[in-house]
């Protein structure tokens, strides 16, 4: 199953981590890149973890930060796997309200 890091980025205008749901795409942003990582040549090469060095533990230890952020805003549907928002989550379903709506038709 994904899992939520897989689906936090970078803004590279606002220079913040987010993650989107995966049925509105709604996006909710969490922490700012820490100012020595604010390099846009380097966002690439640092979310694939290439850059080594001090930036690049910089930048870890802040996306972890992101994720765990992140975590609070997103729900994970127990059908399908996608990542969504409250809004777009049944909690005592526990599914997303895509699949809640498919299992109604059936
Ligand atoms: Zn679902």
């Amino acid at each position: 199953m994904r899992q939520l890091y897989e689906q936090v980025q970078v803004d590279e205008g606002r220079m913040r981590f987010y993650a989107e749901c995966d049925i509105s795409g709604k996006r909710i942003y969490s922490k700012k890149l820490p100012v020595v990582c604010r390099i846009k040549d380097l966002l690439v090469p640092m979310d694939e973890g290439s850059v080594g060095g001090f930036k690049q533990s910089m930048y870890n230890h802040r996306k972890a930060d992101a994720i765990q952020d992140l975590a609070r805003f997103f729900n994970q549907c127990r059908k399908c796997g996608k990542w969504v928002c409250d809004e777009m989550y049944d909690p005592q379903l526990m599914e997303c309200t895509r699949c809640v709506a498919a299992a109604e038709q059936e």
